[in-house]
């Protein structure tokens, strides 16, 4: 689409101009099924973002999907010099939010594109905003599973229902089956638990070992470089008080807060009693409900995320099921006007609170 690339270079080259005003000029960027954004467009704006606001943006790539396509991120933050490099031991500490892991999930893209502007353009206005990136990095991934949000719109206006990765090496499951692999089954932390699939056409299927997918490994070889470990071995081993960070990973469409451990019924992390505090607190700024995998799915789920990111490093991280029980803002695909009106309303307070508790997750409140 040569037309359409033009618009956004053209965007991309005045894009310090229009910040100058109103930020990133919006209806710009190439989107589907009435507002949602292509993967191109995210990825042009966040070369937007960075652009319009030098002291504010840094961008990353982190790796290589399974179509060799990049895989982005973006560090946000009132830049001092070191900040944002990909070192554990930051002087700020870092809340690492990611978007649609799972690719049909397109209310999470959404949600990820509001945060991003929301810190930029509200810098130097906002009070609580400019308190956060002054203190704060805020690490962005909108996209975690590109080729998957290729397969999603490329359907147009009847969007596909890919969730998995695009890596059709384990089968090409037609004509009924869907292709790749559960990146939230894939993770290297407890794989292979009951929960997830051996069935490479399977929407669960958890890949043929752990972390077998470049897009898994590169979301865990970031995290690594994000975040230092502060836990020790054992599924009940508490990380250390002084533990900095927090991680949400997005997923639609529920209305629940879910924390770690997921493997398992019964299984209590060594930092229960925080990470079901934090929970508590963002289901009642979201009116979610809130809980493990086990506790609130009745289903136990190995090799997620946030199992992931609590296991190796001891970060607190949480899914966030975006989205509503029933009406037309519930579902995958709800109309686009759901995510101004009912979700954004929702997750950017939620996004505030989880940020503001990077600096110590664990600390009595
Ligand atoms: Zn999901």
């Amino acid at each position: 689409m040569p037309r359409l690339l033009g618009m956004i270079t053209a965007l991309t080259a005045s894009g310090v101009l229009l910040a100058q005003s109103t930020g990133v000029a919006a209806n710009a960027y190439e989107t589907y099924y009435g507002g949602y954004h292509t993967v191109k467009a995210h990825y042009a704006h966040l070369d937007d973002v960075t652009a319009a606001y030098p002291s504010l943006a840094y961008p990353v790539i982190y790796g290589k999907s399974w179509r060799k396509t990049d895989l982005r991120a973006i560090c946000l933050t009132k830049k001092n010099a070191g900040d944002c490099k990909q070192k554990p031991n930051s002087a700020k500490p870092r809340f690492l939010l990611m978007a649609q892991v799972h690719a049909r999930e397109i209310t999470t893209g959404d949600m990820a594109w509001r945060w991003i502007d929301h810190l930029t353009a509200n810098y130097g206005k906002d009070t609580e905003v400019t308190k956060l990136m002054d203190s704060t990095e805020m690490w962005v991934i909108p996209i975690a599973n590109p080729d998957g949000v290729e397969i999603v719109q490329s359907g147009g206006a009847t969007p596909k229902y890919q969730r998995k990765n695009a890596n059709d090496s384990n089968g090409t499951c037609t004509p009924n089956g869907q292709i790749g692999i559960d990146l939230n089954r894939n993770f290297n932390t407890h794989h292979g638990v009951p929960g997830a699939s051996t069935d490479p056409c399977d929407e669960t299927y958890r890949g043929p070992s752990a972390a077998s997918e470049p897009e898994t490994k590169a979301l865990q070889g970031l995290m690594g470089k994000l975040f230092p470990d502060t836990r020790g071995e054992g599924d009940s081993t508490p990380a250390s008080a002084d533990t900095r960070g927090m991680m949400i990973t997005l997923h639609s469409a529920g209305d629940m807060i879910l924390f770690p451990w997921n493997f398992q019924k019964g299984a209590k992390a060594g930092n229960d009693a925080s990470l079901r505090a934090m929970a508590k607190d963002m289901g009642a700024i979201t009116g979610y409900v809130h809980g493990t995998v086990p506790e609130v799915l009745g289903i136990s789920a190995g090799g997620s995320t946030e199992d992931w990111i609590y296991d190796q490093l001891g970060v607190p991280g949480y899914t966030f099921e975006v989205g509503a029980r029933s009406g037309e803002c519930s579902a995958f695909f709800p109309p686009y006007s759901c995510q101004e009106g009912t979700h954004w309303p929702k997750i950017r307070p939620a996004l505030m609170y989880a940020a503001a508790k990077a600096a110590a997750p664990y600390r009595p409140s």
